[in-house]
């Protein structure tokens, strides 16, 4: 079975990294972000959806598909979403040494700072860290998990299903994780519209990180 809420378990074990944004009773927030971007159509996709709601967003972005789709990057940060590093080449910390891990993780920073980019923080592709980076780049880096996980590059799962249990799973201060990748399309095109809705419809309010 798919787990879409991250148990509550894992944050305590991990609480140098970030499990959800801010919010407060007042102005109860929720958070989407996209990972693995930009990409054509897919990113556009998001971005108009996004607008209907005057929502805003955190997109981690690979380097490399942001200086292949520059004009993307800069239509992301032209309606007003922020933009955070996911490495260059979406570097897995489990299948390379740490000197090359971090490289990818400069290299991703230096187009970051090519396009002005103020970088809202660090999202692990994969959500995997090695221990030594935990301890050591958690004080200086905000680095972003999620508190759901909408699925939606798995191909396998019930749309109606994912909903359910997403639904379930909003509050405030909510992150959910949404990839704008031509893998999850298929799911993200059903599941994003919807998803937003749910969420302007309990009052909570989607803004960036
Ligand atoms: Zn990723």
């Amino acid at each position: 079975m798919f787990i879409h809420q991250i148990p509550s378990l894992i944050p305590r074990i991990f609480p140098k990294l970030i499990w959800e944004g801010n919010h407060d009773q007042d102005e109860p927030n929720v958070y989407f972000t996209f990972d693995d971007g930009p990409c054509p159509e897919i990113t556009n996709f998001v971005l108009d959806e996004l607008n209907k709601y005057q929502a805003k967003a955190s997109f981690f972005c690979i380097g490399k598909n942001m200086l292949e789709f520059p004009e993307l990057t800069r239509l992301t940060l032209d309606n007003g979403h922020r933009i955070g590093n996911h490495t260059m080449h979406h570097a897995n910390a489990w299948k390379m040494n740490e000197i090359a891990y971090l490289k990818d993780i400069q290299e991703c920073d230096e187009v970051m700072s090519s396009f002005g980019i103020q970088s809202v923080g660090f999202r692990p592709p994969y959500g995997r860290l090695r221990s030594s980076f935990y301890h050591t780049k958690s004080a200086s880096l905000p680095i972003y998990m999620w508190s759901i996980l909408t699925g939606d590059y798995n191909q396998t799962l019930d749309t109606r299903q994912v909903l359910i249990s997403c639904k379930k799973a909003v509050k405030p201060g909510a992150i959910l994780v949404f990839h704008d990748s031509l893998k999850a399309f298929p799911l993200l095109k059903i599941i994003l519209p919807e998803l937003l809705h749910d969420c302007v419809e309990k009052g909570l309010k989607p803004i960036s990180l």
